[in-house]
């Protein structure tokens, strides 16, 4: 729609266009009239940038209905429009002196019903020819429930069934502020005029909680994280799985074309908007000298394209979804996704439609919720994902 003549009213405004906003409007526009706002293009910044990995199993064994919404959305959004999601499994390499810890896990999470085994090296690399081992990989964990998908198409296609079902995106367009009355939000200000609205979704992203300074604290800060995509001068497309390992803060996946995406290298950054969008030269330098000790082809990497981009962090990890209890009345914020707002998507829109409609949901709210924070300062230690050692912490 055109930013000059933007609605005057709406039941809904959601704040930013990135994968989680158009997932909510998506799943509100069918009972509601949305009106989502963007400052910038549609899915242009964390979301464009993402690696567009799905392992959100493994990311929530401790709420298994977690992994399996997600999954099950996938599954059935699998070709709609363009979108199309690969089910790929993954192989978490484990380093020698941790085959015994490695293995343990692998037997729990297999008791509690994942698809999960350990695989011995040999195992490995007779399954995915892509792999040379060598002594410093003795095994690895296979995890079945993963996959990737290809993150602007995955957001455009929620947008556009978003707006079939009557939701209205205005980009190039940013809210400036909150409107409340009596305790209560009645809509938001935007640079080309005010919107009333009795619900406000707030999904902005790592500026959530700059943007909310004054209605409510949100403890979540920018990290910078990066990816880079290197051609073996062999085709893994098919033949290789996905897969991260522990203490090199990597994970990779194959590329539909043949090429390996490699990411991770996350960092947390007082300046995210001036931050580099190029990948690190130490990152690339670290993924030359990882790939022979790992890939068959590994000595033949030619480093194709690199990039970084920002997202918001939380300090443990885990996403804000929640209509906070000290914030006004209709204010719903969906943000911190830390790595994972992809794969968390569905996820986040179904519980983003609980909170507004008040309908059940067989999901947790609680690893959501902002009061599980007793400290809600920005101030906090960056906890990085993508190293896959949850003992990993940096400042
Ligand atoms: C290099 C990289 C690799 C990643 N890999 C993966 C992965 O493999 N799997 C995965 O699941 N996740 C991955 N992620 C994380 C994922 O990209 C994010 O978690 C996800 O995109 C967050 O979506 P979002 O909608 O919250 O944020 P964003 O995509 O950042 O969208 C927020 C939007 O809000 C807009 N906005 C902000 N303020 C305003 C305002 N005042 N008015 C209007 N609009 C506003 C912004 O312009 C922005 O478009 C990766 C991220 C990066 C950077």
């Amino acid at each position: 729609m055109d930013a000059d003549s933007p609605p005057e009213n709406a039941d809904v405004v959601v704040v930013g266009g990135g994968v989680i906003g158009c997932a909510a409007a998506r799943l509100l526009a069918s009972d509601y009239d949305v009106v989502v706002v963007e400052r910038g293009k549609l899915a242009s910044e964390a979301t464009a940038l993402a690696a567009g990995e799905v392992t959100i199993s493994p990311s929530y064994t401790d709420y298994p209905e977690v992994g399996s919404h997600a999954l099950e959305f996938f599954y059935e959004y699998d070709g709609t429009g363009e979108f199309h999601y690969e089910d790929r499994e993954s192989v978490e390499l484990v380093p020698t002196e941790r085959i015994g810890e490695a293995k343990r896990r692998s037997e729990r999470l297999a008791s509690a019903g994942y698809d999960v085994d350990f695989l011995d090296g040999d195992e490995i690399e007779s399954l995915y020819p892509g792999f040379d081992l060598g002594d410093e990989f003795e095994g690895g964990v296979r995890h079945v429930e993963t996959g990737f998908v290809d993150p602007y198409t995955f957001a455009t296609t929620l947008a556009d069934d978003a707006t079939e079902r009557g939701a209205t995106f205005l980009t190039d367009t940013a809210v400036t502020d909150v409107l409340v009355d009596d305790g209560a939000v009645v809509g938001v200000d935007t640079d080309v005029g005010r919107i009333e609205a009795p619900t406000v979704v707030v999904a902005a992203g790592w500026r959530t909680s700059l943007f909310l300074e004054d209605v409510t604290p949100i403890p979540v800060r920018p990290y910078r994280t990066q990816c880079i995509v290197l051609d073996l001068g062999s085709d893994m497309s098919e033949t290789f799985p996905m897969g991260w390992i522990p203490g090199e803060h990597v994970y990779f996946r194959p590329e539909l074309n043949g090429d390996v995406l490699v990411g991770g290298w996350s960092f947390a950054t007082d300046d995210p908007v001036g931050a580099s969008g190029n990948a690190d030269e130490e990152f690339v330098q670290h993924v030359a000298d990882l790939a022979p000790r790992f890939l068959a082809d590994g000595d033949n990497a030619r480093f194709v394209n690199g990039w970084a981009g920002v997202d918001g962090a939380t300090p443990d990890t885990r996403p804000i979804i929640d209509a906070p209890a000290d914030a006004p009345d209709g204010l719903v914020v969906a943000t911190g996704f830390h790595g994972r707002g992809v794969m968390t998507a569905p996820v986040a829109a179904t519980l983003v439609r609980s909170i507004v409609t008040g309908e059940e949901t067989d999901l947790p709210r609680e690893p959501f919720s902002l009061d599980r924070f007793e400290n809600r300062s920005r101030e906090f230690r960056f906890v990085s994902i993508s190293s896959g050692d949850e003992a990993y912490e940096e400042d």
